[in-house]
């Protein structure tokens, strides 16, 4: 092997190196999001913040609307009759900067 070939090969290597990286950072990225999941009984207190839903029955766990940044929202603190299920992250029912 040549020397150019040997410079090519490694251009190349790197260049799917960085792929594979930032394919992987994204990967691990999205794995990161803040999918909370919590789920919670009758008569927690929950948050709804209409300026970041999509559906009306969107609804977050107390931990996750202080962290979301919700100043000067449209929101909501309400006492879960039923209970319910944290929908920060999905989004399906809220806006992704929520
Ligand atoms: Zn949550
Ligand atoms: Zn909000």
């Amino acid at each position: 092997m040549n020397f150019l070939q040997k410079v090519k090969k490694n251009i190349l290597n790197e260049y799917f190196n960085s792929i594979f990286f930032n394919y992987y950072y994204l990967v691990s990225e999205y794995n990161s999001a803040q999918i909370c999941g919590l789920v919670w009984n009758a008569n927690v207190i929950a948050y709804r913040c209409k300026t970041c839903s999509i559906s009306p029955c969107m609804s977050i766990c107390a931990p996750c609307f202080q962290n979301g940044n919700h100043e000067g929202h449209n929101y909501n603190m309400f006492k879960s009759q039923a209970g319910g299920a944290c929908d920060c992250g999905d989004s399906s029912v809220m806006h992704e900067f929520g």
